[in-house]
């Protein structure tokens, strides 16, 4: 079996190396020169519209996903004509515009966080009467990471950022004073069994995830979580690794983000689940039996972001699992992770917890 993937960041090299030990063989598709899973397997080079390209990319694979929601999907139409494309385009087409996204949650009923179009400002600024400083303005594509977004402190910056941008192609939004950031990952397969991961907690710095903890446990939300996800596995009759991202406030969620894909808040999964994200997502959309989402230990994932910890220090440490994924440094870059699996009542985990603080902050 081999797989095809679109793009050759980290999450295609943590998937092709999940997939090695089922004698699953992964080919990625990237225009980027340099790339970091090419480490651990093919890459292709190709731009998403030179089509002789593609047409011998999906030649060479049997079924094909992407790693990042930032693909034209015209590219995806082109290639399904050849090889199934999992998950669906339309779920990729759904959450790659933010608008359309909030559109699809408002169709099935999903609290989200509330938005605004710029074209909401227009009338005299009525809108300002209702939303106040600071709010957030988002690109509607190609964000990721804290990119493409920025904060609208005063009258000045909305000025600004109403000559900056195109008002089709941003949406605004109130600052949510959350309790926390949670996240779903689960896995439908193609029968539509569906497993789910448990909630995560995770804590942004300026837009990047820099920590996630897991299992975080909160039957309640875990059951609005759930449903949530359900709902949106069930719609898109979706095959594959979906993730949600959540606002707690009070005791509801509110979808920030949906990611049809494999994601950060869940890389603890390769030492802290049964089966991990990336084995399952090749699982869900190979047409194989999906593997238990049972979490085997408490987990916190830390990022590098940035820069990384050293190497050797961290290996000294029981429980700790480092991950780099090959990348040139740079401010605000995602170079690796480290996942500490440990119980919470063992006092060596506070010691262990704080030593990789140390190393990492
Ligand atoms: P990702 O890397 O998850 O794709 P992104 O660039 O697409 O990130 P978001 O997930 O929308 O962007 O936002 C990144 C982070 O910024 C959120 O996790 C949260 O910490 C903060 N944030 C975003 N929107 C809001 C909001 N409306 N209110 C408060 N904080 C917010
Ligand atoms: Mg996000």
């Amino acid at each position: 079996m081999k797989v095809g993937i679109l793009g050759g960041g980290q999450l295609a090299r943590m998937l092709s190396l999940a997939g090695a030990p089922l004698g699953i063989k992964t080919l990625c598709y990237t225009p980027e020169k340099v790339s970091c899973a090419s480490d651990v397997t093919d890459v292709f080079n190709g731009e998403y519209d030179d089509w002789d390209a593609l047409q011998l990319f999906a030649s060479k694979v049997d079924v094909i996903t992407y790693e990042t929601e930032n693909i034209p999907s015209r590219a995806l139409y082109f290639l399904e004509k050849q090889k199934a494309v999992y998950p669906s385009i339309a779920a990729l087409e759904a959450t790659q515009d933010r608008l359309h996204e909030k559109k699809l949650l408002q169709n099935l009923s999903i609290q989200c966080t509330p938005y605004f179009e710029m074209s909401d400002f227009n009338e005299k600024n009525v809108l300002l009467e209702t939303l106040d400083y600071p709010f957030i303005l988002k690109t509607r594509r190609m964000g990721y990471d804290g990119k493409g977004q920025c904060r609208i402190a005063n009258s000045v910056d909305l000025i600004n950022s109403q000559k900056k941008f195109d008002p089709n192609s941003v949406i605004i939004e109130p600052m949510i004073h959350f309790e926390r950031e949670l996240s779903i990952i689960c896995v439908r397969d193609y029968e539509g069994k569906i497993n789910y991961y448990p909630l995560i907690e995770n804590v942004h710095e300026q837009g990047i995830l820099r920590i996630s903890k897991a299992p975080f446990v909160a039957p309640g939300l875990e059951k609005k979580a759930r449903e949530c996800a359900k709902k949106i596995l069930t719609y898109f009759n979706y095959i594959g690794v979906l993730t949600i991202e959540f606002f707690q406030v009070g005791q509801n969620l509110l979808v920030n983000e949906i990611a049809p894909r494999v994601h950060n808040s869940g890389h603890w999964t390769i030492e802290g689940a049964q089966t991990s994200q990336f084995e399952n997502h090749l699982r869900a959309i190979c047409g194989f039996a999906l593997g238990s989402t049972s979490v085997l230990n408490e987990a916190t994932l830390f990022n590098f972001i940035g820069n990384q910890p050293d190497l050797n220090t961290c290996l000294k440490i029981k429980g700790a699992y480092y991950h780099t994924y090959g990348k040139e440094a740079s401010p605000n870059r995602k170079l690796g992770h480290l996942t500490f699996v440990g119980d919470k009542q063992d006092p060596r985990t506070t010691i262990r917890l704080r030593k990789i603080h140390k190393l990492i902050f």
